[in-house]
């Protein structure tokens, strides 16, 4: 399949997307308690500890959701990059603006379709 994009965009946006999920790679990790392997906290036994724990425990796993769907979105990319449908809208099968691509490399929409979309809601 021939794409619609330049080899130098092809790869500049997998560069980008790689580099995009080691980030958020190590964000999971850094969320993560090195002992338990949970999002859970540890910072101490006493009782203001506990509820704080859980306080940021709640905090964690929030922006856990909001990485891993980050992610999904990533691994959706990089699928229609190697299918060779990358930039192409789902609901109007138009090419994709280069810059939207650039500013937001998993953006699956045109941004007609975007906007009639968010208009209807
Ligand atoms: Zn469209």
């Amino acid at each position: 399949m021939t794409s619609l994009f330049s080899k130098e965009f092809i790869s500049e946006i997998t560069e980008t997307l790689r580099l995009q999920k080691i980030k958020l790679d190590r964000q999971i990790k850094d969320l993560t308690n090195k002992e338990t392997g949970s999002a859970f906290p540890s910072y101490g036994e006493g009782e203001d500890e506990s509820a704080e724990e859980v306080a940021t425990y709640d905090a964690n796993l929030q922006l856990i959701d909001s990485i891993q769907s980050e992610m999904r979105d990533i691994n959706e990319s990089e699928t229609r990059l190697t299918k060779g449908t990358y930039g192409t809208c789902k609901y109007c099968n138009n090419p994709i603006d280069e810059q939207r691509l650039r500013a937001r490399p998993t953006s699956s929409s045109c941004v007609a379709c975007k906007k009639a979309l968010t208009q209807e809601l």
